[in-house]
C-alpha cells in the first residue's frame, strides 16, 4: 500500500477529494529539531471551512452515515484501526518528525495508543444502550433514541496531533455524526494521512473532511458555522474562552478540553524513588507539553530534603536528542515560540528570585543547536503565587514546593484555576482515597501520574474545560438522547384532559408530573 505518509504535498480533504484552498495558499510543515521544511500543505479559509461543513452537513443529512447501523459503522472504523495498525511505521515516523517526538514514544505511545482508542470505538459504536421502553404514564409508552448530533467540528492542538485526532474523530463517527477536523497549523500531517486511510476503510465521501490553516480564520469560521452542532476543541483555556463566545450565537454543543496546571502531591510514606521516577516522567514526557504534566511537585516537609535531591539526580540524567535517535528520552519544544515563551517564563522567575535546581538553558549539544530544544528544568519558587506555580508553561519546566500535613496539601493542589489531572503518593491507602475525593481534577493518579487507559474518561473540571474524551462517556458526549412518549389507547379524550373532557374525571396529569 502506498501511503501518503510519504508524500510532502497536501490538499485539503473535502468531500472525499485532495483539493487546493480557495485563495491558493500553502503553509510550510517543519521539523522542530533541525527547523527544516519537511512538507507543505494547504493554507485553507473560511470559504474552505464553510465549503467543508456544507459536505459534512450534505454527508449527514442523507443518511449515507448517520443511518448506517451500529453494526455496518463498527466494521468501517475496525477496519481504520487496522489499516493505521498496518501504517504504524510511517505514522510513527511522520509524528517524530512533525512534532519532535522521540520515535520510541511516537511508535510505542502516540501511534499504539491512538490504535488501541480507534479499535475501542470500533467496538464502543456496537453499544448505544439507553434506560428500556416502559411505561411511566398509565397509557403511554417512553423510549429512549440516542442520536447523532449532526456536524461536529473538531479543533486539535499539536502536542498529540494524531491521538487528539483519534479521541475526537473516532466518538464523533462511532456515534454516526459527520466531521469537520481542523489539525494544528504546526502538526497537520497525520491528521491528513488518517483521512486518507479514513476513505480506504469506507468511510463514504463528505463524513470525514479535513481542512489545514490558521486558527483564527478555519478554527473560528468553523466556530461560529450554522451548520455546525457542535465544536469539540483541544487546545489552550484562551482559546476556549473565544470558541465559546462564537458558538455562543447559534447555541452550539461544546466539548472543551483546555489547559491545566496538574499537581503532584508526595507525603513522606510515600516510596519516594518511585515517587522521584514518576515526577521526571509526568513533568518531561513530551518535552512537558502535555495537558497532564506534573508541574507542580508539593512534597511533605519531612522528606522534602531527600526526595529534591533524588528527584534533581534523575533530572540531570535525562537524555535529551534527536528524536530520530532511539536513545532519546525528550525531543525538542513544537517551535522556536514556543521555546522564547518557556524562556520568558524561567527569566521572570529568575528575576523573581526562583532557584533554579536543574535546566534552566538551552543544551549545549552542537547537535542541537538548530532545533527549539531547551533543558529540563527544575524551579523552587518561594511560593504558591509564583507565576511559574499559576500560569501553564507548557514547557519542560516544573515547580517543587514543601507543604506540611493533609490540609494543607488539598489547598495547594486546588490552589489553580485549573482542574484536569493530579497525583497522590502515599502508602495510606486511607489517605489516597481521602486525597482523591478532595482534589478538584477529572483523573486523579494514586502513586502514578501520566497513565491513561481507552476504557477510562479523560476531561476536565474548572477551566480545564468539560466533557469526556475517550471511554463510553465520550460517546454520549458525541449523541444526543431523544425521548419518544406514544400513546397506547387510542382514546379520543384521555381521562385526566381538563379540556373537551366533560367528565374532567381524576387521574394524574402528565403536568402534574
Ligand atoms: P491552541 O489553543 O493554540 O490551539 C488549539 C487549536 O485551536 C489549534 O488547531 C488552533 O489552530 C485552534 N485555534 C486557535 N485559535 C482559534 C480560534 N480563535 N478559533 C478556533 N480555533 C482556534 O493550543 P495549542 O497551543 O495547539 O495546544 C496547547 C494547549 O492545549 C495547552 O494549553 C494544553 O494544555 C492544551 N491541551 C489540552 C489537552 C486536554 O486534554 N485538556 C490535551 C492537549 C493539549
Amino acid at each position: 500500500m502506498s501511503l501518503i505518509a510519504d508524500q510532502t504535498s497536501f490538499g485539503l480533504y473535502i468531500d472525499g477529494q485532495w483539493r487546493e484552498a480557495r485563495s491558493g495558499g500553502r503553509m510550510p510543515v517543519r521539523d522542530p529539531a533541525t527547523g527544516q521544511e519537511i512538507a507543505e500543505v494547504a493554507q485553507g479559509g473560511a470559504e474552505d471551512a464553510d465549503a467543508a461543513v456544507r459536505a459534512a452537513s450534505a454527508a449527514f443529512a442523507d443518511g449515507r452515515w448517520s443511518r448506517r447501523t451500529p453494526g455496518e459503522r463498527s466494521d468501517v472504523l475496525w477496519r481504520l484501526a487496522e489499516l493505521m495498525a498496518g501504517a504504524a511505521e510511517p505514522l510513527a515516523r511522520t509524528e517524530s518528525r512533525n512534532a519532535g517526538k522521540p520515535i520510541r514514544m511516537a511508535r510505542d505511545f502516540d501511534v499504539a495508543f491512538s490504535v488501541d482508542n480507534a479499535r475501542f470505538f470500533a467496538g464502543a459504536a456496537r453499544i448505544q444502550h439507553t434506560v428500556g421502553q416502559a411505561e411511566y404514564l398509565s397509557g403511554y409508552q417512553s423510549t429512549i433514541r440516542r442520536e447523532p448530533i449532526g456536524v461536529v467540528a473538531s479543533i486539535a492542538p499539536w502536542n498529540y496531533p494524531l491521538n487528539m485526532a483519534v479521541w475526537k474523530v473516532l466518538p464523533a463517527l462511532a456515534g454516526g455524526n459527520s466531521v469537520v477536523l481542523k489539525p494544528a497549523s504546526a502538526t497537520p500531517l497525520t491528521a491528513l494521512v488518517l483521512a486518507d486511510l479514513a476513505e480506504r476503510a469506507g468511510l463514504p465521501a463528505g463524513v470525514l473532511d479535513v481542512v489545514t490553516g490558521p486558527g483564527a480564520e478555519v478554527g473560528a469560521a468553523l466556530a461560529s458555522h450554522p451548520l455546525v452542532r457542535m465544536v469539540s476543541l483541544t487546545g489552550d483555556t484562551a482559546t476556549g474562552r473565544e470558541i465559546m463566545r462564537a458558538a455562543a450565537g447559534t447555541v452550539k454543543r461544546l466539548h472543551l478540553e483546555l489547559g491545566c496546571k496538574a499537581p503532584f502531591v508526595v507525603f513522606a510514606d510515600a516510596n519516594l524513588d518511585a515517587a522521584a521516577h514518576g515526577a521526571v516522567m509526568g513533568a518531561f514526557i513530551n518535552a512537558g507539553q502535555d495537558c497532564t504534566a506534573a508541574t507542580r511537585v508539593y512534597c511533605e516537609r519531612g522528606a522534602y530534603p531527600e526526595f529534591v535531591a533524588r528527584l534533581v539526580e534523575l533530572v540531570g540524567r535525562i537524555r535529551v536528542g534527536l528524536p530520530a535517535d532511539p536513545r532519546t528520552e525528550v525531543g525538542p519544544l513544537i517551535s522556536m515560540r514556543q521555546r522564547e515563551r518557556v524562556e520568558g517564563f524561567v527569566a521572570r522567575a529568575r528575576a523573581e528570585g526562583v532557584r533554579i535546581l536543574a535546566g534552566g538553558a538551552r543544551p549545549a549539544d552542537p547537535a542541537l543547536q538548530a532545533g527549539s530544544f531547551y533543558l529540563p528544568t527544575v524551579l523552587e519558587p518561594r511560593g504558591q503565587d509564583a507565576e511559574a506555580v499559576q500560569q501553564e508553561i507548557f514547557g519542560p519546566v516544573l515547580c517543587v514546593l514543601p507543604f506540611s500535613g493533609e490540609q494543607e496539601a488539598v489547598a495547594l493542589a486546588n490552589d489553580v484555576d485549573f482542574g484536569l489531572a493530579a497525583s497522590v503518593w502515599t502508602r495510606s491507602h486511607f489517605r489516597a482515597q481521602r486525597m482523591a475525593a478532595a482534589i478538584e481534577a477529572g483523573t486523579v493518579w494514586v502513586n502514578e501520574h501520566v497513565a491513561i487507559a481507552s476504557e477510562m474518561p479523560h476531561g476536565g473540571m474548572k477551566q480545564s474545560g468539560f466533557g469526556k474524551d475517550m471511554s463510553m462517556y465520550a460517546l454520549e458526549e458525541y449523541t444526543q438522547v431523544k425521548h419518544v412518549m406514544s400513546d397506547l389507547t387510542d382514546d379520543a379524550v384521555k381521562p385526566w384532559y381538563f379540556i373537551g373532557n366533560d367528565q374532567g374525571g381524576p387521574g394524574r396529569s402528565p403536568a402534574a408530573g
